[in-house]
């Protein structure tokens, strides 16, 4: 069971009275009306690499890890229709591949996408890097198949773009992190493949100049924007310092950069020139300082890196307290000064480290530890600051989990800042679609509101 029994973070020690690995819907089916007998719990997992604890069982007698690795089935790739339907245990990369091999595009992706499931993707509603073209998860599902805790199956397999019907009822399960079905398939959105590519980084001299660059770059580019990430100093030096393969984009360094991704299925668009066009204008406008513009893919590759490798590269920088946050895009620099003044503030030498998805208003808000300090006694630390960022980001109308969900680290959160309507409305729900309570308990649901 080893391999099921570990946490991306190390926050958890996971622990199971089994692990179970059906290959079909019936035996999902199977497993929860077993489980339901024996008042045992079920635990489900995609390709664990969840960032909340969410897929990490952690009761030996009574906690049944159900993986769905096994079920890795493309039912049906309808090309007339743009979509494919896949089983839950599918990796995003395999499906990807996939769509590609019938030139169709699956857009969801990030840096785990060659390890985390469609499950996985659906449940914890996942972003990426191309929300701002694409949407989330969510918007990306037309159907799903859901095992209730009954052992009932819901065969919602459709493939309609319209259907005013009745409730949209998989909308209750995308997101909801297990806690009120399984998820064992899904009829997915696919979209042209495009045609070209083009990639830019870009420096700048302030965030503020990185929201309105955004803004005129949308603006010029119109829809062929698919990502646009922001990175600071911080976490640039981190990846430039720990990361093979990653060079200093520039001769000078900035305190801000923007990497943007554009693309097109237009056989006639040059997105390079639409690029530089846009970025000689915003030097006019003193909002660009510099950029390189990468059409080839192994030289968009190279500065992809840089942003890629942020995450590892911060592990070897010591202890980093997280916080994936959210506001609206037009607030993304007072959220950023004000919580970095904050942290400093109580911790001296602490390093803020943003980066993110800056299109969609999604920020990594990672604080390093100051150099030197003792690892542990800094992570002790973890819900003292996260205090302290939550309620900036809560005051400015922002999300405390904007892209990697509750799981079983943020139920508090979900107690602290959710209205007791909200509250309220979660926990009857709840209670509607697993009375007993047996679908990943501890997840998402604070504790005594079920
Ligand atoms: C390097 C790295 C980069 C990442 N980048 C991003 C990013 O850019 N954007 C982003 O959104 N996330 C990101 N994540 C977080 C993580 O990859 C996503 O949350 C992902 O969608 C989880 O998928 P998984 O298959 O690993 O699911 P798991 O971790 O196995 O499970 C996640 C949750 O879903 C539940 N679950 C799993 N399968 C099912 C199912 N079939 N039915 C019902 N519930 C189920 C689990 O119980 C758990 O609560 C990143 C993670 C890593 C390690």
């Amino acid at each position: 069971m080893a391999p099921y029994l570990k946490e991306q973070r190390g926050r958890f020690e996971p622990q199971a009275a089994a692990v179970v690995l059906p290959a079909q819907t019936a035996q999902v089916a199977a497993v929860v009306r077993a489980c339901a007998g024996a008042d045992a719990a079920i635990v489900p997992q995609a390709g664990n690499t969840g960032l909340c604890g969410g897929a990490a069982a952690q009761d030996a007698d009574r906690h049944i890890l159900l993986s769905l690795e096994r079920m890795t089935r493309i039912r049906e790739i309808d090309r007339a229709n743009f979509t494919l339907t896949a089983e839950a245990g599918c990796v995003l990369a395999d499906v990807q591949a996939a769509a590609a091999a019938q030139q169709r595009l699956f857009p969801l992706s990030y840096a785990a996408e060659d390890r985390c499931q469609i499950g996985g993707n659906l449940s914890t509603n996942a972003g990426g890097m191309n929300v701002l073209r694409y949407g989330n998860a969510r918007e990306l599902v037309l159907g799903i198949e859901v095992v209730l805790s009954d052992g009932r199956i819901w065969n919602g397999l459709s493939s309609l773009r319209k259907d005013n019907s009745g409730y949209d009822l998989k909308d209750l399960f995308i997101g909801a992190e297990g806690t009120l079905g399984i998820i064992t398939a899904a009829v997915l959105k696919l979209y042209p493949q495009p045609r070209h590519r083009a990639s830019a980084i870009i420096g700048l001299l302030c965030v503020e100049d990185a929201v309105t660059l955004l803004g005129e770059l949308r603006s010029a580019t119109g829809e062929t924007l698919v990502a646009c990430e922001i990175m600071g100093r911080v976490p640039v030096e981190f990846t430039l310092r720990h990361t093979p393969g990653c060079r200093e984009p520039f001769g000078s360094t900035y305190p801000w950069y923007l990497l943007i991704e554009a693309a097109s299925s237009r056989r006639t668009d040059h997105l390079a020139d639409l690029l530089r066009g846009a970025l000689q204008q915003a030097k006019r406008e003193r909002l660009a300082c510099e950029w390189r513009v990468a059409e080839l893919s192994t030289e968009a590759a190279t500065l992809w890196r840089i942003r890629k490798g942020i995450p590892a590269a911060q592990k070897h920088e010591g202890g980093s307290i997280k916080h994936d946050v959210s506001v609206p895009v037009s607030r993304i620099a007072e959220l950023i000064h004000r919580a970095s003044a904050a942290a400093l503030q109580r911790l001296p030498g602490i390093r803020p480290c943003a980066f993110g998805h800056i299109g969609d208003g999604n920020i990594h808000f990672n604080l390093s530890q100051p150099p030197g300090m003792n690892t542990d006694l800094f992570l002790a630390r973890w819900d003292e600051l996260n205090r302290i960022v939550h309620d900036i980001v809560a005051d400015m109308g922002g999300s405390f989990a904007a892209e990697h969900g509750v799981g079983r680290l943020k139920p508090g959160e979900i107690a602290r800042y959710k209205s007791s309507v909200e509250i309220d409305l979660m926990s009857r729900l709840k209670t509607a679609l697993d009375p007993s309570g047996m679908l990943n308990p501890g997840v998402m649901i604070p504790p005594h509101s079920a």
